[in-house]
């Protein structure tokens, strides 16, 4: 198990974290990894970094979907709308590994999504190596 620690700016952000996770993954020939992200408020997401309006969007989605502001929670510590986007996003993805590499496609990048920040985060990364032919004779 890896531990990846990551500070947050913003209030509201999303952070690319391939190249921390393909450092992480170099020696692997075969297998997958599950990204975790140990927090209420936070998410672990795939999708394209190429264009960065893609996370703008995003995070306008989810403020149209989930407003500010409305939420029970909000009288505890006011960030009941980061907990309901963490909450629908979800906290890890599990991606495989082919010699080395992640299979992501072309466009596609892992994120961290800070919905209360700033903060530090704590994203672990758990490591299953693939048992190949040779192995189980
Ligand atoms: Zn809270």
């Amino acid at each position: 198990m890896e531990i990846i620690k990551i500070k947050t700016s913003k209030k509201e952000e999303i952070i690319d974290i391939t190249d921390k996770i393909n450092s992480i993954v170099k020696d692997m020939k075969e297998g997958f990894i599950n990204i975790y992200v140990k927090h209420a408020t936070a998410a672990i997401i795939i999708n394209e970094n190429y264009d960065p309006n893609i996370q703008i969007d995003f995070l306008a989605m989810l403020n149209d979907i989930i407003p500010q502001g409305k939420w029970l929670h909000d009288k505890i510590d006011n960030n009941g709308a980061a907990h309901l986007k963490s909450s629908l996003i979800g906290p890890s993805e599990t991606i495989p590994i082919k010699d080395g590499k992640l299979q992501l496609g072309t466009w596609q990048s892992v994120m961290l999504c800070e919905f209360d920040g700033p903060r530090e985060r704590e994203i672990i990364i758990q490591r299953c190596h693939a048992k190949t032919a040779k192995q189980d004779q």
